[in-house]
């Protein structure tokens, strides 16, 4: 694989950028893989890259409809934090965040990954009794975290209205300093870069269409390329989920909605954090080019659709005059939506099922970005070992039926 680096760059600036080698290559599908992946976003991509670096497995294909990153990873407002309230889900997202923290250096491609921390207020005493609570969860698991007052957080953002006339004044916040943002799409390409120089075949415009099986196994999945015999098959569909589980008679707990998010004109900086509030229903962060980044909750209806309704992009900005009357005079540039797949109790699905060789990672609903490295990692370990990861598995789809659920509506709210 070409070295990214700065005497790259001025080398490859002699012969005015002509020579850089392609990012990866276009393959022809092969006959039969050890693994077969559904789905290249960040996730399934991160999970091919781990079960060739970590496992020793590189007969891999990752398959994806579309082209890479074009699902929710490169459509989402791309938090990044760990502060959930329980413990399984907090160790879940924490050991992404750690991973996080040296994937830049590990994969050689800037992610952008900024950690300008993530700021949640609070408007009500019961919000800041959630809040204290949730911190103090969070740091008994050796996660960072911190109860900041009115007054802190005002100094923190002081564009942020704090004024007690506010609609919903701010009593105060939680405050996560590692966490922040990363750049979405570079890291479907970072992972898929890597990946692809261990020997995975990434195969694009490629879409699955049914799974084939043999006495309770699978045997492959048939594609609009033709059928691709597999010994295991591993579904990374997102919001897609339901419709593969659907090819063999499962039913996931999953609903599937729009979720939107929009930017702004480019401004010069003016916010160099992340701000939340689950009660006012609406968050925003300030990329690197200097948009607004802005999201906010679910669409109330299910669909497949990659856009949402008018209402919610109404609503949104409504509550982020809210806390920010300065930004009420700033157009807004584009809005978009993405198919998230939503879990009754708001954590994941990462999981085998009764199907020998058959594996799903999904159920992330508004917030999976943030566990990218993190959920490739433990769900590429269940795969190698057919065993789930010890910290994947709280997250089996057998909870549904035990009743051990792990409930982080809290934590998830609009808070993604
Ligand atoms: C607007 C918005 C904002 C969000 N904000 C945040 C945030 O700030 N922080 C955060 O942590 N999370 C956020 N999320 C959630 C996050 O984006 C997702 O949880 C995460 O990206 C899921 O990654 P993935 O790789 O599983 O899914 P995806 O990136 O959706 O990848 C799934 C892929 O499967 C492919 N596929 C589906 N069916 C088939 C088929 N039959 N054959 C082949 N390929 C198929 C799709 O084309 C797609 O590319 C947000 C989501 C949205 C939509």
């Amino acid at each position: 694989m070409q070295q990214y680096s700065g005497f790259g760059l001025l080398k490859h600036s002699l012969t005015y950028h002509e020579n850089w080698q392609r990012v990866w290559s276009n393959p022809t599908p092969k006959k039969h893989y050890d693994v077969v992946i559904i789905g290249g976003g960040g996730h399934g991509l991160a999970t091919a890259y781990y079960l060739a670096k970590e496992h020793g497995i590189t007969n891999i294909a990752v398959i994806e409809k579309g082209y890479l990153g074009g699902g929710n990873t490169a459509r989402n407002t791309t938090i990044v934090r760990s502060n959930y309230l329980w413990d399984e889900a907090s160790h879940l997202y924490e050991h992404s965040l750690k991973l996080w923290e040296g994937l830049a250096q590990e994969l050689n491609y800037n992610l952008m990954f900024s950690q300008r921390g993530v700021l949640n207020l609070g408007h009500t005493l019961q919000d800041m009794r959630d809040i204290e609570r949730r911190v103090n969860a969070n740091r008994l698991n050796g996660i960072d975290g911190e109860v900041l007052t009115t007054a802190q957080v005002q100094e923190m953002v002081p564009i942020l209205d704090c004024s007690t006339n506010a609609r919903f004044p701010v009593m105060g916040a939680s405050w996560q300093a590692r966490a922040g943002t990363a750049r979405h799409d570079a890291v479907a390409w970072g992972f898929a870069r890597a990946a692809d120089a261990l020997g995975v075949d990434l195969l694009q415009q490629t879409e699955v269409t049914g799974i084939r099986r043999k006495d309770g196994a699978v045997e492959g999945v048939e594609t609009n390329r033709g059928f691709i015999s597999a010994g295991k098959v591993a579904c990374v569909a997102a919001g897609n989920s339901s419709v593969i589980a659907k090819m063999v008679g499962m039913e996931l707990p999953l609903e599937s909605h729009p979720l939107q998010a929009m930017v702004s004109e480019p401004l010069k900086p003016i916010l160099n954090t992340v701000v939340m509030s689950n009660h006012v229903h609406g968050y925003v962060s300030q990329s690197d080019k200097g948009d607004l980044v802005i999201g906010a909750g679910i669409d109330g209806y299910t669909g497949y659709g990659q856009r949402g309704s008018f209402n919610v992009v109404e609503h949104t900005i409504a509550a982020i005059i809210e806390m920010f009357p300065i930004f009420s005079r700033v157009r807004l540039n584009r809005a978009w939506g993405g198919v998230v797949d939503t879990c009754p109790d708001a954590c994941p699905i990462i999981s085998k099922t009764h199907i020998k060789g058959l594996y799903f990672n999904c159920g992330w609903g508004t917030g999976g970005f943030k566990a990218t490295p993190g959920a490739g990692h433990v769900f590429a370990h269940t795969i190698a070992n057919d065993e789930p990861h010890p910290l994947a598995k709280p997250f089996s789809i057998d909870r549904f039926s035990s009743g051990e659920l792990i409930d982080e509506h809290g934590a998830a709210g609009v808070a993604h």
